[in-house]
């Protein structure tokens, strides 16, 4: 590391006490999703810290159709989506850097919590392990500290740091701080690169740890199955047609589809870490997936049920389309219904993402975790994961080459009660993040 560097990551390390306090400002606006209200006031808060730094700012609310495209009416959505983005110019001849984080989170358990989820609380240890980052300096506890509302504030400390340093940066910078990430990013990012808002050469996704870079992940399809039947008095169901019976066919069939057909379906990524877990199941990359998650129907048992309704969420491999997915997807359920006249189904989408891969030995990703090392003094593995991730829209719609890691690890419970992430961890990604920037756009 050269001198400049050096003084960044001084400025990275004396900001941590204000970046705190922005993390805690953060976290004090209730950003889960559904409904994913006060989108609009996050970005209010960051844009004001990205102006002071001398970034042009834009708000962008995405439209109907992408509202449509995120199943906003089955979902239960509330709120402008607001998503914000920071551009910074470069004095020229770099590419274009995008980094994106995400400002919904995970829904909070009404219970089990024992600090107060939107509170910012700060401790020295977490009684739910120790980060490999951990030197002392605290953990801080909230809904969002380590997915994604961390990663934010690290991203802000780094660009900061880069701006008290003095730095002037080659290549230019598209920062977004995107939201509705936890539900499928449509109205988020999706809007964002489709629409051509955001384009660039280069992206960093802080949507992850510090225990791997993350370069491949599942897509999926959230599928809503309907079917119809015949109300009669449950003591005569000869007279009626059942639309539970009706139901419980389908998910027969839909089950041999994923155990048999779909479990098959691999996309091999060489290089990969999919985690021990997964492995002692058999699987080391993505793997195609089923679950029928919900199912409803009935009044009471003395009446045949006329109605029933379940959502499936299919998860798809890279490769795999939407329209492919549902081709298929609605075969298997014609081919019940072929079997059986009274049997009525209707299929909606509620949305969907797709699966991406980006090589281990993609020269972007070798060199990203080489200046990771660098500034953390640690190798960290090439992960996969069978969840999604907005990185989709950067890889697959985008077509950059792209990294995803952040703040969090397994202390953190991300998505659980007592969501914690260590505050050295936070200032260790602030300076990946910083170290990729430089090196990548280039200092003049
Ligand atoms: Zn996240």
């Amino acid at each position: 590391m050269d001198k400049l560097e050096t003084r960044v990551f001084g400025a990275i390390e004396s900001g941590r006490d204000r970046t705190v306090k922005l993390l805690q400002k953060l976290l004090r606006i209730d950003t889960q999703v559904p409904p994913g209200h006060d989108y609009d006031k996050v970005c209010g808060v960051l844009e004001e810290r990205y102006n002071h730094l001398g970034y042009a700012t834009s708000l962008h609310e995405a439209t109907e159709k992408y509202m449509r495209l995120s199943g906003a009416r089955h979902i239960g959505l509330e709120g402008p989506r607001t998503n914000l983005v920071a551009r910074l110019k470069g004095t020229g001849g770099g590419p274009t850097l995008h980094i994106s984080a995400h400002t919904d989170t995970a829904a909070i358990q009404k219970q089990g919590w024992s600090v107060d989820p939107l509170g910012g609380e700060v401790t020295k240890t977490s009684k739910y392990g120790k980060s490999a980052f951990d030197r002392g300096g605290g953990y801080i506890w909230g809904r969002g500290v380590g997915d994604d509302k961390g990663e934010t504030a690290a991203l802000l400390l780094a660009l900061e740091a880069i701006k008290e340093a003095g730095v002037r940066l080659r290549g230019d910078l598209v920062v977004t701080a995107n939201c509705d990430e936890e539900i499928g990013g449509v109205a988020g990012l999706g809007y964002l690169i489709r629409e051509g808002i955001v384009k660039a050469d280069l992206g960093i996704q802080l949507d992850g740890s510090m225990t791997g870079i993350g370069l491949s992940a599942m897509g999926r399809t959230r599928f809503l199955v309907r079917t119809r039947g015949k109300s009669y008095h449950g003591q005569v169901p000869i007279m009626g047609v059942n639309a539970i019976e009706k139901m419980s066919k389908l998910n027969v069939a839909l089950d041999d589809y994923w155990r048999n057909v779909l479990l098959r379906r691999k996309y091999p990524t060489p290089g990969i870490d999919f985690g021990e877990g997964l492995r002692e199941k058999g699987i080391e990359c993505p793997t195609g997936m089923l679950n029928i998650g919900t199912i409803r129907g009935g009044v009471q048992g003395a009446t045949v049920p006329d109605l029933c309704e379940e959502e499936v969420l299919r998860g798809m491999i890279p490769g795999e389309t939407y329209e492919g997915t549902q081709a298929e997807f609605r075969t298997v359920l014609d081919g019940v219904k072929a079997t059986d006249a009274d049997l009525q189904y209707e299929l909606e989408t509620i949305n969907f993402r797709e699966g991406y891969v980006v090589p281990a030995t993609d020269p972007y990703a070798l060199e990203c975790r080489a200046l990771i090392q660098e500034a953390v003094g640690k190798k960290l593995p090439f992960t996969g994961t069978l969840a999604s991730t907005d990185m989709n829209y950067q890889v697959v719609d985008g077509h950059m080459p792209c990294v995803n890691f952040g703040v969090g690890g397994p202390y953190s419970n991300g998505h659980g009660q007592d969501e914690n992430a260590s505050i050295d961890e936070l200032v260790e990604c602030a300076k990946a993040v910083a170290l990729i920037t430089m090196r990548k756009l280039g200092v003049q």
